[in-house]
């Protein structure tokens, strides 16, 4: 038997740092959505207790180091399951590029593997499993608009948002969280989005509003590894976006436009400047 699991790109809308824990880790204040540019993970039951990742790439790892393999081995030795499972991963998304390519490969995997090994887990217990994989796995298991606190793992589902389009451009370059996290200096921090104010956007279903406190604390540490961000927000900006900004530790930038002809402009003059764009639909609820 195999389950197919859609595992959607998130973008942040927002991305604030408060402080950082006693154990390195971050608090985080982010407000995140997903968008219709997914991996499809495709798993199926084996005899035996082994868990196999193999991807379509070539180039990403296949071992522990997949994302994949470690929440399948959490979920394994939590429930103490005695079936394993061999996961076939078809990309979409780009890698290292600030749309959470790994963490939502992980929560299919969990999604998936509650299902084929009938454990019955909620969301939130699949959730907090997630957690001891990446700090982002937990939202990906709802990949829906939710405010993302703590160290990734207090999800608050939000109401529906007002509708846009969504315009992603890639730079060439690829950029490691951990590299731009270690340079994350809270003292230098003076520009944080308005978090309050892009929450209140929402519930009002007010598209000015809500992109009006949007923000990414990251964008000016991430820009002097690569200085493509500002220019290419700069540019989806002057081809029409409404709102042009960074998507996680980057590279990837965003421009949010209401209307679709308006998007369709932006991303056809975008193609060319950068090879990897793509304009997609965010999930609105
Ligand atoms: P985030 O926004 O959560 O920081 P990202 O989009 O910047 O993530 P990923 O695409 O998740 O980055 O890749 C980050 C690293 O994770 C890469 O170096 C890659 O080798 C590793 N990785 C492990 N498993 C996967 C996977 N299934 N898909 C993509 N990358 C993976």
């Amino acid at each position: 038997m195999e389950v197919v699991n859609k595992a959607p790109a998130k973008i942040n809308l927002s991305l604030d740092a408060l402080f950082q824990h006693h154990d390195g880790q971050h608090e985080w204040k982010m407000v995140m959505t997903s968008v219709d540019l997914a991996d499809y993970v495709h798993i199926t039951l084996r005899d035996d207790n082994k868990i196999t990742v193999a991807t379509d790439t070539g180039f990403l790892p296949e071992d522990k180091r997949n994302l994949a393999y470690q929440a399948a081995v959490v979920l394994q030795r939590e429930y103490h399951v005695k079936q394993g499972a061999t996961i076939a991963i078809e990309k979409h998304i780009p890698v290292a590029a600030g749309l959470g390519g790994g963490s939502t490969d992980a929560a299919a995997v969990l999604r998936g593997l509650n299902d084929l090994w009938q454990l019955n887990l909620s969301l939130s217990q699949l959730a907090q499993l997630g957690l001891q994989v990446d700090s982002d796995v937990p939202y990906c298991v709802y990949s829906r608009p939710a405010l993302v606190t703590g160290r990734g793992e207090k999800i608050n589902i939000l109401p529906t948002l007002p509708p846009f389009w969504v315009i992603l451009a890639k730079p060439q370059v690829s950029i490691s969280t951990p590299t731009i996290l270690q340079q994350l200096d809270y003292e230098q921090v003076n520009d944080h989005p308005d978090t309050e104010r892009l929450l209140r956007g929402i519930s009002r279903h007010d598209f000015q509003e809500m992109i009006a406190g949007m923000g990414n604390v990251l964008a000016p540490i991430t820009n002097t590894h690569c200085n493509d961000i500002t220019r290419m927000c700069m540019q989806m900006r002057k081809f029409g976006a409404q709102i042009a900004q960074m998507s996680g530790s980057g590279p990837t930038v965003f421009g949010l436009c209401e209307k679709y002809s308006r998007a369709q402009h932006v991303f056809n003059s975008m193609k060319g400047f950068c090879r990897e764009v793509y304009l997609v639909r965010p999930t609105l609820s």
